[in-house]
Formats: structure tokens, C-alpha cells, sequence
């Protein structure tokens, strides 16, 4: 998974864009993410979208990652755990053609 990086003011910025968000530039690249963020907020999710009802509840999260960016998505460990500031990493194995949910798991303090 990757962000944009703005080549003039090294914003960096997530969906894509063609025009940097902080700079209006267009001279930015695609960067790789390392996949570590921080929980910056989250809810249980009891009764999620059909598609989704067998993984309720789902504990569904906003987070921020290294680079900047904000996030949602879903964090697969016990809830009871989870709190805002929490460390997470993405868990890209669980990602596919047919999968493009993002899911965390919890680092170790
Ligand atoms: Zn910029």
C-alpha cells in the first residue's frame, strides 16, 4: 500500500490526488507505507453491512499512519484491548483482488 509524497512540501496524503492537498502541486510520487499507525478513534460495529454480518461485531476504527495520513479501518483483536493511542500494523496478508478491507492488529506495547 502506498501514500502520495509531495515533492515541494513533503506532505504526504491518502486517497490519491492529482494536486497535493497543503501545496496545490502536482509533482509528488507514490510511496510505500510501512503499515504501523495509531488508533485515533473507534466504535463497535453490532450490525455491519450484509456483506459483513459474519465478522460482527466488527471493531471498526479510524487510525493515523506513520506518514500522516487517517484511515478506516477494521481491527481484528479483542476489543476489550484496543484504545485510542493504541499501536497497530496493517496486516497485509489479509489483503486481495476480491479484499480491500484494511485490517490491523494490535502491536505490543
Ligand atoms: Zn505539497
Amino acid at each position: 500500500m502506498c501514500v502520495q509524497r509531495c515533492h515541494d512540501c513533503g506532505a504526504a496524503s491518502h486517497p490519491p490526488r492529482r494536486y497535493c492537498p497543503d501545496c496545490y502541486s502536482d509533482d509528488w510520487e507514490f510511496e510505500p507505507i510501512a503499515g504501523t499507525a495509531t488508533v485515533y478513534g473507534y466504535t463497535h460495529v453490532h450490525r455491519p453491512a450484509r456483506e459483513f454480518e459474519t465478522d460482527a461485531p466488527v471493531l471498526s476504527a479510524i487510525v493515523t499512519l506513520d506518514e500522516g495520513p487517517r484511515l478506516m479501518g477494521r481491527i481484528a483483536d479483542d476489543p476489550a484491548t484496543v484504545e485510542v493511542g493504541s499501536r497497530v500494523r496493517l496486516d497485509a496478508s489479509t489483503l486481495s483482488a476480491e479484499n480491500v478491507r484494511l485490517t490491523f492488529e494490535l502491536l505490543p506495547d
